[in-house]
């Protein structure tokens, strides 16, 4: 094998984990600064720097390098879509102690439930359990169910992956994750810290599953919910593509029975039937036009 396969081969197997526990790393140095939020945007800015890097180094899929004129959309949502969770993550900070002085008296029980005597790290890892609970649930809701489809159709929309369209998705279909994933989080009174371990997970496992680059992630998939899982939940296929629904673990695929991982390479042939509208104002509101649902399903247009 020449040296720079040899190398490629290298980078393939380390990229994963590198980008993964290296961006935990980061987040752990931020988290306790005084800038944590400013300082972890920055952090996250490298690891996507990393990806775009790594996608022209050892592209999982070549053509996926070619634009696809949906790259200012791709932007678009995804800086909609944060800008709300940023309000979110001020929510995250008054609101439970909003919610605890007004309920604390009626439920008093359900707030002393969250272990914080626990190291944070497991702290940690029992907040990405709870919220993906919500998260398996509203994301396999919003492919089984047609009236949560036509909002997530638009992440699914796309024909290529690769780290800029991470981000694609209808605020409504963000809304309706988070509040389902984050809800019993504060109904058990999580911490702060939590949250943002949580938000922390969940940005650099969505820019990994969805870069378009070839990583090998072996025992990791049985694990986390990793690039070679995630493009087949992006199958055209319908039996390939209601899979692999987690968005942070695989626990819930595992035990529910919606783990797909047949031994052959993730498909490339992704995409939905429907069609999704040209501007980003226009994707917005599609989903709330009988004419634009009837689209986005890949029905005929209706004859008057
Ligand atoms: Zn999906
Ligand atoms: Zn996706």
């Amino acid at each position: 094998m020449p040296k720079s396969e040899a190398f490629k081969q290298i980078v393939s197997y380390s990229a994963w984990p590198l980008v993964f526990f290296g961006g935990l790393t980061g987040a752990y140095f931020t988290f306790s600064g005084e800038h944590p939020l400013i300082a972890f945007s920055a952090v996250y800015a490298g690891a996507v720097a990393v990806l775009f890097l790594l996608e022209r180094y050892i592209p999982y899929e070549g053509n996926w390098l070619e634009p696809d004129g949906e790259t200012a959309n791709d932007i678009a949502h995804t800086l909609l879509t944060k800008g709300l969770l940023e309000v979110a993550a001020l929510l995250a900070a008054i609101f439970p102690m909003l919610a605890a002085s007004i309920l604390q008296p009626l439920v008093a029980l359900q707030f002393s439930l969250w272990p914080s005597e626990l190291p944070m790290i497991v702290q940690a890892a029992l907040g990405v359990t709870i919220a993906e609970f919500g998260l398996y649930w509203s994301h396999r809701i919003a492919h089984e169910k047609l009236f949560f489809w036509r909002f997530h159709a638009l992440h699914h929309s796309v024909t290529r992956l690769w780290v800029v369209n991470t981000g694609r998705f209808h605020v409504m279909d963000s809304l309706f994750k988070i509040t389902l994933s984050q809800i019993p989080l504060y109904l058990l009174g999580a911490p702060l810290e939590v949250f943002w371990w949580l938000g922390a997970v969940t940005a650099f496992i969505g820019i990994l599953t969805h870069c378009n680059v070839d990583m090998r992630t072996g025992v990791f998939d049985y694990v986390f919910s990793t690039p070679r899982l995630h493009r087949w939940h992006h199958s055209k296929e319908i039996r390939e593509g209601n899979t692999n629904y987690g968005e942070n673990i695989v626990v819930f695929d595992l035990l529910f029975g919606t783990y797909f991982n047949p031994d052959r390479p993730s498909s490339t042939d992704i995409g939905i039937k429907g069609q999704i509208a040209q501007g980003f104002l226009q994707q917005l509101a599609q989903p709330f036009t009988k004419e634009g649902v009837r689209q986005i399903l890949g029905l005929k247009p209706k004859r008057n």
